[in-house]
């Protein structure tokens, strides 16, 4: 789950990063009014849960009130990489001297976080990774210590900061891996953390990524999620305790169990189709979760053929196979429907689906092979 910007920010001004005093607005008028209320100018900017809003012409100077609300009236009623628009913060504007790049993620391969700091921050940072690599600098943290005040003092100095700013910066970094630790984060970025013409250090941009796994824990910030910004078939599976990731090609997956859905979707690569989602609907797999599924795998219009598979264990195949007829009459449709089913009663649940002439397979070989070739006719009809 991803935080908007607004929410990064009030959250890592609780962990005492300085922020700037902004506030959001939903309407060009509200804009208007926190411009006027912090009687400066101003920087307004979409929210949304994309990168690059800055190049999209998503984030905005305005000098008087009268600008904020054009602008906002603007930002308002764009789609930023599909996204819509709903929000807007609304900042005072910063002079910048100096923009830095600070962000904490995990680095699987050395099995701790890394603190990524560079001089060179703003909005090409991923153009400086790619053609500077020596101007990212790199630091491991200790699970068990934490980030060190010297850790972050050696990063100011890697990145030639000034010494003036050693100390708030020391502070911010230290702030900023303790947000990221107690967030279950797996991402806390700061882009730019600028040093103002004033001298101050400030977060202008802000960005975290929670550890989905880990919400159960953050009820707080389980409820601020934007559903709003999310693709609308993943809100809805999460919600029928599904779990469900969209993807580009033509083959529904169907399929009770993680490491089988992963499986089924490399079968279907395999034999030379593309799966159009992952979804694992979990045990026992009753008819009502398995017609929310249907529906969702269905609502993607890039769906030719869908493949079940199903490893009945404790759930009984036959038992499986009355609740996938009854998902298929609650939802009509005339794409092909694949079933593999295995496991306790596999022949009787086999039985039951090929009287509702759906394609039946024995193997998941088979059933893939069979899936891609009923796409394929499906899509020339
Ligand atoms: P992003 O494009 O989504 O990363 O949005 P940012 O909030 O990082 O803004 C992009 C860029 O706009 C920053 O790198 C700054 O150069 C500029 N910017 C943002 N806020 C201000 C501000 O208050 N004053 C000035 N002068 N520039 C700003
Ligand atoms: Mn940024």
């Amino acid at each position: 789950m991803k935080l908007h910007e607004y929410q990064s920010k009030f959250r890592f001004s609780e962990y005492g990063i300085p922020i700037p005093r902004g506030k959001v607005a939903t309407t060009p008028n509200e804009a208007f009014l926190i411009a006027k209320e912090l009687g400066s100018p101003v920087v307004v900017k979409a929210q949304v849960l994309v990168g690059g809003r800055g190049k999209a012409g998503g984030v905005k100077l305005a000098r008087t009130p009268e600008e904020a609300e054009q602008h906002a009236t603007a930002i308002l009623s764009m789609r930023i990489k599909g996204l819509p628009v709903k929000k807007v913060l609304v900042d005072p504007a910063s002079e910048i001297e100096n923009e830095i790049y600070l962000g904490i993620t995990t680095d699987r391969a050395a099995r701790r976080s890394v603190v990524i700091a560079s001089a060179a921050g703003g909005v090409d940072i991923e153009e400086v990774a790619a053609s500077t690599p020596e101007r990212i600098i790199r630091t491991h943290v200790d699970p068990f210590l934490g980030l060190r005040d010297y850790q972050a003092r050696n990063i100011a100095s890697d990145i030639s900061l000034p010494r003036q700013y050693w100390k708030p910066f020391i502070q911010i970094a230290l702030g900023l891996y303790r947000c990221y630790q107690n967030s279950d984060a797996s991402l806390a970025e700061i882009n730019p953390l600028v040093v103002t013409k004033g001298g101050e250090m400030m977060a202008l941009d802000g960005k975290i990524v929670l550890d989905d796994n880990a919400l159960f824990r953050h009820n707080d910030l389980a409820e601020i999620r934007d559903t709003d910004e999310e693709v609308a078939a993943e809100t809805q599976a999460r919600q029928a305790g599904l779990s469900y990731v969209k993807l580009d090609g033509e083959i529904g997956c169907m399929v009770n169990g993680a490491g089988l859905a992963m499986a089924t979707m490399d079968m279907t690569k395999l034999f030379g189709g593309s799966p159009a989602n992952f979804l694992d609907i979990g045990g026992g797999a009753k008819s009502d979760k398995v017609a929310v599924a249907l529906r969702i795998i269905l609502a993607d219009r890039n769906v030719k053929a869908v493949l079940f598979n199903i490893f009945g264990g404790i759930t009984r195949c036959d038992e499986v196979a009355r609740g996938i007829l009854t998902a298929l009459s609650e939802v009509p449709t005339t794409v092909p429907m694949i079933a593999r089913l295995v496991g306790t009663n596999e022949e009787e649940g086999r039985a039951i689906l090929a009287d509702a002439k759906m394609i039946t397979a024995a193997s998941l070989a088979e059933a893939a092979q069979k899936a891609v070739n009923a796409a394929r006719q499906h899509s020339t009809k």
